[in-house]
């Protein structure tokens, strides 16, 4: 017999594939397309993203959500179906107040935007950027015009990446965090002698690069008949079922962290995908729901383990096999040091962790004032420079290393930034908590013995997708809210190690 809520599984289905189609098509994108694709592809992501959104925003699914909620009546709230029905409703009382036209117009304008972004980044060329951002900033705004029952315009955009967080929440934890870095950055940069990151720069082949990189994603769980990995200006990781992953890096030939920890990073967001359990995919549960939830396994993958002094012992000799040459005998405390350097610089993703939290409180800043009419796109730049000069001391150079260096805004991703500070919070307290249940979890890092950790993450986080918000996930797992001090208890902890001081 067809349940009401095999009826809702089916059609939640079909939805669930175009937004798989969306993905490859965005991936290909970022990673195949030529460049002159690119207006027949923003064509094809606009359809697909509009048959998506009548399909999903439709009165049918209405109908087929309210049946499956009646059916349920009495089922337990913490099962799959409970959930299902409660996520899926949730998105679409969202997504019915959207017209489809706005809904492909953003698809296009992303599209359109990410290739022109990619241009000006190239160029350094702010100008030839700017009707793209108008075009992506004015269509937010008609999007936040949807939507009335929210306390800011920014809290709407924040909403679709973090769902039920606000920017009030968010702006206490940010003036939290911006207490304790500015000070620690400044102590730092006051020792800067006493770490010398040396041995990271030299010649390092992009053929070695992937090689090593390969080799480190192995050991964390990546396994070539379900995952891919290839080049991307701006790495991401993205999949179509837990069987299909894909992960992305970059190879600069004169600095290897680069393309190693960024592999890590995106390997730590596959690891999610891939661990969600086979009876969620196809239904709205099959992805993860927070990015806060996401980034803080891409970056504890990429930090707490990649940066850490047990995992070093893996590293160095991995190192010096691959590159020879002057890391030939590169000893574990030299590179666990030189990896950890406290140093403001230009561009985010290669941030250190202490000034990576700078980056992004910026970022946050600068977008609710353009969102909320303050700051033209013009005077962006200027914004931008001025912020960084003040936060991180340095003068920025050109756009391509200030305002033009991310891709979200090109593709009208407003409000995702504060996801990235958020998972380094999260981050920091599943670090404290996996060390609690696993003691021993640090001589298992150093043998290279990633199994117990990404089991106990696959466990506690993976394997429930979009079944639990990211408040009720952390309540789950660590018994506690989203909070600022086990993070900065940690990069205290690290770096009093890393620089021989008492921070
Ligand atoms: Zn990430």
């Amino acid at each position: 017999m067809t349940t009401a809520i095999d009826r809702l599984r089916d059609w939640l289905a079909e939805i669930a594939d175009l937004g798989d189609v969306t993905h490859l098509l965005e991936w290909d994108q970022q990673t195949m397309m030529p460049a002159r694709g690119a207006a027949g592809r923003a064509e094809a992501l606009a359809t697909v993203r509009r048959v998506s959104h009548e399909k999903f925003a439709s009165a049918q699914t209405g109908k087929l959500l309210e049946a499956a909620g009646a059916a349920l009546d009495g089922a337990d709230p913490g099962g799959d179906e409970a959930a299902l029905v409660r996520v899926a409703a949730r998105r679409w009382e969202k997504a019915r107040r959207v017209p489809i036209e706005l809904a492909a117009a953003r698809a296009k304008a992303a599209s359109l935007g990410q290739e022109a972004w990619r241009e000006a980044r190239a160029r350094s060329d702010f100008a030839a950027f700017v009707p793209y951002l108008e075009r992506n900033l004015e269509l937010a705004r008609r999007y936040v015009e949807c939507f009335d029952e929210f306390d800011c315009p920014y809290d709407v955009l924040l909403d679709d990446y973090e769902p039920g967080m606000r920017t009030a929440t968010v702006t206490a934890l940010f003036a939290q965090l911006k207490s304790e870095l500015i000070p620690l950055i400044g102590t730092l940069s006051d020792h800067r002698d006493r770490v010398d990151a040396a041995c990271l720069h030299g010649s390092f082949p992009a053929a070695q690069q992937r090689e090593l990189a390969v080799a480190v994603v192995r050991l964390m769980g990546y396994d070539p008949a379900a995952w891919r990995m290839d080049t991307a200006v701006h790495p991401f990781a993205t999949s179509f079922g837990h069987q299909d992953v894909r992960i992305t890096t970059r190879w600069d030939e004169s600095y290897f962290p680069a393309a190693l920890f960024g592999a890590m990073h995106e390997c730590g967001h596959g690891l999610y995908e891939a661990g969600i359990d086979g009876a969620l995919q196809r239904t709205p549960l099959g992805h993860a729901e927070s990015l806060a939830i996401h980034e803080s396994q891409s970056r504890l993958w990429e930090n707490m383990v990649g940066r850490g002094r047990a995992f070093s012992n893996v590293l160095a000799p991995l190192l010096a096999r691959t590159f020879g040459g002057a890391l030939a005998g590169l000893d574990p405390d030299t590179l666990y040091r030189a990896v950890n350097r406290v140093a403001p610089s230009f561009i985010r993703v290669e941030a250190d962790e202490a000034t990576y939290g700078m980056h992004i409180v910026l970022r946050f800043e600068l977008e609710q004032q353009l969102i909320e009419g303050q700051l033209s796109i013009r005077e962006l730049p200027e914004a931008w420079n001025a912020r960084f000069k003040e936060y991180l001391g340095l003068d920025v150079p050109d756009d391509a290393h200030g305002v033009l260096q991310d891709v979200h805004w090109s593709s009208g991703s407003i409000g995702y930034f504060p996801t990235y500070a958020l998972g380094n919070l999260i981050a920091g307290e599943l670090w404290e908590r996996v060390h609690v249940e696993h003691p021993d979890l640090d001589q298992h890092l150093e043998a290279g013995d990633l199994g117990p950790l990404r089991e106990w993450l696959r466990e506690s986080i993976h394997r429930h997708g979009a079944k639990f918000t990211m408040p009720e996930l952390l309540e789950r797992v660590v018994g506690d809210s989203i909070a600022v001090e086990p993070f900065v208890a940690y990069l205290k902890r690290k770096l009093s190690d890393v620089y021989g001081l008492r921070l």
